[in-house]
């Protein structure tokens, strides 16, 4: 396999985490009577451009064949992390009803709304139906497909360039990184400004995040890569910000290379970070893979004692992250009989692989278990905040990975 930015020959695997089901094809009970996709779960790192990418393998296409489950508005702190930046760039970049906004993968509305209370006209770009439709609810306007050049083109002649672009954990989803930058550079106006928010993958490797790795993720990237790929299509980083959520991720603004913005100190900052962490050398990458096992193997050993000592455990979230770990440590219903998630879509269907049922919080509540094991570790204060008040004092809450693990 070649890499999908500089087309390098890919000789450094990354990580392996054997075959998985994509991440997001959460099962019906009539899906449970049907032969279940696995694929391979490979990461691969060039060593030109240290893109790190997933392995290529047939039928990517069929990842999103599957009602796409995920609303952007169920987290609360997802909401106000959206709610400030919205404040904050329509502030920074002196925005208003003369300007136009663009979001890239703009869900269910989560962050264009402010935009729209603000005045400030914008579009959506969202292919998912169900969320596309939430997001018109509240008067968002949606064009309902995937981002690429043939529809920047499109755009630009029916509404306009840019003046802002935004996409929050797109950038790393999209499996033609060239393509979609190639876009967002044809779509901006002369000072424009594009804004990307995407795990860093500083903070995985440090932190041994490998939950965050699944199909649909096809990139995981440093502010090294994306500088690259950006100066190959006319753009430049001019700022960046280190902000808390995944996990820890990296907040990007881009413009065009001839526009007017001068260069925060925090740019060389940030890249100078990576260089000294290693990642510019392909053995920071080749020590991944031993991290990994040690955590899986932490993470197999807390539902094995639990098994032992008769305590009841369950799960909280059923982020495609729980798949990754559920099924690369093999966990089934034997040692966690159930999960539970607020987003209606997921209740009531099957984690894919592992097929562990998915149910309502309130079923949590009610089944009062000894230990609850919270996924989506990257927002588990929020989740204990609500969850500790309704369930027995004795219920221990657990992380198993990211930097609170097993606290
Ligand atoms: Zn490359």
């Amino acid at each position: 396999m070649k890499c999908r930015h500089c087309e390098t020959p890919l000789e450094h695997i990354f990580v392996d985490l054997g075959f998985a089901p994509p991440s997001n094809a959460y099962l019906t009970k009539e899906d449970l009577s049907k032969p279940e996709v696995y694929y391979p779960l490979r990461v691969l790192v060039c060593d030109q451009c240290w893109l790190v990418q997933t392995e290529d393998y047939a039928h990517a296409e069929d990842l999103f064949n599957n009602d796409y489950a995920y609303f952007s508005s169920t987290s609360s702190t997802w909401l106000e992390h959206s709610r400030r930046y919205s404040e904050m760039i329509v502030k920074r970049l002196g925005l208003n009803d003369k300007s136009f906004v663009v979001e890239v993968a703009s869900n269910d509305g989560y962050l264009l709304r402010n935009f729209v209370a603000a005045k400030v006209p914008c579009l959506g770009v969202e292919p998912t139906a169900s969320t596309a439709e939430v997001a018109e609810e509240q008067g968002i306007p949606v064009i309902r497909r995937f981002f690429n050049e043939d529809l920047a083109g499109e755009i630009s002649a029916e509404y306009g360039k840019a003046n802002l672009i935004i996409g929050n954990n797109v950038y790393a989803h999209v499996p033609d990184i060239n393509g979609f930058t190639r876009a967002i550079a044809s779509l901006l106006k002369p000072d424009g400004v594009v804004t990307l928010e995407f795990p860093h993958l500083l903070n995985l490797i440090e932190e041994t995040q490998f939950d965050t790795i699944y199909h649909e993720h096809y990139s995981y990237l440093s502010l090294g890569s994306v500088r690259t790929i950006f100066g190959k299509f006319g753009l430049r980083v001019w700022d960046v910000e280190k902000i808390p959520t995944h996990g820890g991720s990296l907040r990007v603004y881009g413009c065009l290379m001839s526009s007017r913005f001068e260069s925060s100190a925090k740019v060389q900052q940030v890249e100078q970070e990576e260089i000294e962490s290693g990642l510019g050398r392909a053995e920071a990458y080749a020590r991944f893979q031993k991290l990994v096992e040690e955590k899986a193997e932490a993470a197999a050993r807390f539902f094995l004692d639990e098994l032992k000592g008769s305590r009841f455990v369950a799960g909280y979230g059923a982020p495609a992250k729980a798949n990754t770990l559920l099924n690369y440590c093999g966990i089934k219903p034997l040692l966690l009989p159930f999960v539970s998630d607020a987003s209606t879509s997921k209740q009531g269907k099957f984690m894919p692989g592992s097929h562990i049922p998915i149910q309502t919080p309130q079923y949590l509540v009610e089944q009062s278990p000894d230990s609850i094991v919270i996924f989506p570790w990257n927002i588990a204060a929020e989740i204990r905040a609500e969850l500790a008040p309704q369930v027995g004092h004795s219920t221990r809450f657990v992380s198993l990975l990211g930097p609170n693990a097993f606290e």
